[in-house]
């Protein structure tokens, strides 16, 4: 335990060091059932007493109202990007998409397989730094949604409001898989929510969709199966076997969400974290530099750059030394990135900027 880096990778990522604990105590036996979570039939009634509490908590932390349906899938957000105008679209319906980053970007071109998919805005000219003002968007009246990523992973730009959909439908549909639990959320703004878990929830293998109840049941004929948001909401996510383990962490991790005081304070937390290493970006006199528009910056991904890129490398291995690893930026933009999710703690980014600022006073 005393060798445990500062993680600060975009996904997986840092889980909640109690919740490995918990996990580790409970581990070869679950509260006397005399075997591991990893063992058990995902029909046996242990398990039926994780998943409900897992989804219980998950209701009340994010406040989702009865009339949405909450369901624990497998193949991640990516499969999400098929699976949405599958069950909502004809093949003929438009839809509009603002993208925002790469993972909007890889939303869209997955649609047009579906469904007529539009891009009403995008960021890309910008190098996706920026998030347009939402009375200037061209939405189309008879798009059946309107899909945006809530936070780009890669990009480090985050929705701190939302879109009116001006659509038919008026459905509002998020990816939320790198924000997801990061602040309060009003559900019912939304047509879908739905989040990959590795990043601030649990390991990966789980995705959660949280999907208003009447838009379920309009599937293609095409669509598999495993798709299909009907099979998986009759079943209460039991069709098949479910990602058992994910699924428990994920309800440790929302325990551990409520026992902190619910998503406002931990949003609290997650401001006074961003705030702290943006600072030191923004104050290093432009050694360090965010290419993000201040309004739209993440609290959850923190990409920035050296003016003296050359010096990139060292600053990276100096980290890891010191025990902060997994800061290099994504392959697509360079750099370096910081993630810091809820599971980060407030001393992994006083020492990120405290490393900032002395390795700034030895090359400046
Ligand atoms: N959306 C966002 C915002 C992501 O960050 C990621 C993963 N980095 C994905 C979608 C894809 O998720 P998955 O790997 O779970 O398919």
């Amino acid at each position: 335990e005393a060798d445990r880096v500062f993680n600060f990778a975009a996904g997986p990522a840092n889980l909640p060091l109690n919740v490995l604990k918990k996990s580790q105590s409970e581990l070869v036996n679950w509260r006397g059932s005399g075997m591991s979570v990893m063992e058990m039939s995902h029909r046996g009634k242990e398990f039926k007493s994780i998943i409900e509490k897992a989804e219980a908590d998950l209701r009340t932390l994010l406040g989702i109202p009865e009339n949405y349906a909450v369901l624990f899938l497998q193949g991640g957000a990516t499969t999400q990007f098929a699976a949405i105008p599958l069950n909502l679209c004809k093949p003929d319906d438009p839809v509009d998409y603002l993208v925002t980053g790469s993972w909007g970007d890889k939303a869209f071109k997955e649609a047009p397989k579906y469904c007529k998919p539009k891009v009403i805005w995008s960021g890309k000219s910008e190098k996706y730094t920026n998030i347009p003002a939402f009375d200037t968007l061209n939405q189309n009246p008879d798009a059946k949604y309107l899909h945006i990523c809530a936070n780009e992973t890669i990009h480090g730009v985050e929705f701190k409001d939302y879109p009116t959909p001006r659509n038919a439908t008026g459905i509002l549909i998020a990816d939320m898989s790198s924000n997801f639990c990061s602040k309060p959320v009003d559900v019912s703004k939304f047509g879908i929510i739905y989040a990959g878990a590795q990043k601030n929830i649990a390991p990966s293998g789980v995705t959660v969709v949280i999907i208003r109840k009447d838009l379920i049941g309009n599937a293609q004929e095409i669509t598999p199966v495993m798709l299909e948001y009907k099979i998986h909401a009759d079943n209460n996510s039991l069709y098949n076997t479910p990602p058992c383990w994910p699924i428990y962490i994920s309800g440790l991790v929302f325990e551990d969400l409520l026992e902190q005081g619910g998503l406002a304070e931990v949003e609290k937390k997650n401001k006074r974290k961003g705030e702290l290493l943006y600072n030191a970006i923004d104050e290093s006199k432009g050694f360090y530099r965010c290419p993000v528009e201040k309004s739209v910056r993440s609290l959850m991904n923190v990409p920035f750059t050296l003016e003296k890129s050359d010096l990139e490398a060292e600053f990276i291995k100096e980290a890891a030394k010191e025990k902060m690893v997994q800061l290099k930026g994504h392959r697509s933009v360079g750099g370096m990135r910081a993630s810091i999710y809820n599971a980060m703690p407030l001393a992994g980014v006083e020492k990120l900027v405290a490393f900032m600022k002395d390795f700034q006073a030895r090359h400046a």
